[in-house]
Formats: structure tokens, sequence, C-alpha cells
């Protein structure tokens, strides 16, 4: 304890070496922030239909059809390329659906096409008039809201099918 006296002296430079410090930190210029002001986007599922509808106009049909392609994600093998016109815009309209109940981020995922050999015979998948969405991994009432919302948007154009059990789906087949 003979050295106690070094103590002092020690602490002393530590004092002076925070003092310092601070100083040198408040001398580094402090970047100013200010945060912007950005309207709050409000997601209204009509008007994206709108302009959806806006912009198929100066599409043509390729136009429309490369929209649902942008639109959703295709399972690997899925042949959509000879669909029926009018199918690409009923496809987006399911596309619009899904994201009126899961969100405006919702990717929606097409299943099937023209390109699985266990349809029906008589398929509308094989005159490339159906097109199957993935529902399986959504809760039971995103479910129902889904089939239910595209059920009442496609009447008269569209038939829209819950596909249930194993390979659960959605099928959406135009009428005759
Ligand atoms: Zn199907």
């Amino acid at each position: 304890m003979k050295h106690l006296y070094l103590l002092a002296p020690i602490l002393a430079i530590f004092a002076i070496f925070a003092v310092y410090f601070l100083i040198q930190t408040n001398r580094r210029p402090i970047p100013h922030y200010e945060p912007k002001q950005e309207p709050e986007v409000i997601f209204d599922a009509e008007e994206y239909l709108r302009q959806l509808k806006k912009d198929h106009k100066p599409f043509g049909t390729r136009g429309v059809h490369r929209l649902l392609l942008k639109r959703t994600r295709q399972k690997a093998g899925v042949y959509l390329e000879s669909l029926e016109p009018a199918l690409d815009s009923i496809g987006l309209e399911v596309v619009n659906v899904y994201h009126s109940v899961m969100g405006f981020e919702y990717v929606p995922v097409i299943t099937s096409g023209n390109d699985w050999p266990y349809h029906a015979q008589k398929s509308k998948h094989y005159e490339n008039k159906a097109l199957d969405f993935r529902i399986k991994f959504l809760l039971p009432e995103e479910k129902k809201s889904i089939v239910e919302l595209a059920t009442k948007k496609l009447e008269g154009r569209a038939r829209v099918i819950w596909e249930k059990g194993e390979a659960e789906h959605l099928h959406v087949e135009l009428l005759d």
C-alpha cells in the first residue's frame, strides 16, 4: 500500500484524458438529419384496379399477359403462353382480389395453366382457358375471403372453384 500516493496523479491523468475525449467528440460535426414528411400511402384496392384498367389500354393483349406474369409468380413448369387473352385480364382481377385480402405486397402464385397432364379429360386447362392459383398456405379466413370476393367479381365471366384436399388451389376458368 506504500504506492497509494500514485493513485491521485493517475486519476488526474485519466480525468484529463476524459475531458480531452469529450471535447474531441463534441468537435466532430454532427450530421443534421431532418425526417422527410412523406404522405402516408393508403392502399385502396378499387383505385388500384381502376389504374390497372387504365393501364391496359396502351398495352394490347400481349401487354396484359406480361402484366399478369409480372404481378404473379409462376410455379416451375407452368405454361401460360397460349392463354386466352380474356383470362389474362381475369387473372389480373384475381391478383387484385389477393391484394385486397392479403395486402398489396402479396404476390400470388399461379400453379397451373396448360401444363399438367392430370387435369380432368375435358378440363379447360387444355384449352388455355383455366388458371390455378395457390391458396394452400393461407389462413382459413383468408381463403374464404379470396374465394368469395373472386366469385363475386368474376360472376358471369369466369367460374371460380375452390379445389380442396391434397392439391388445394383456386381454379379459375372462362365461361363458355
Ligand atoms: Zn384448375
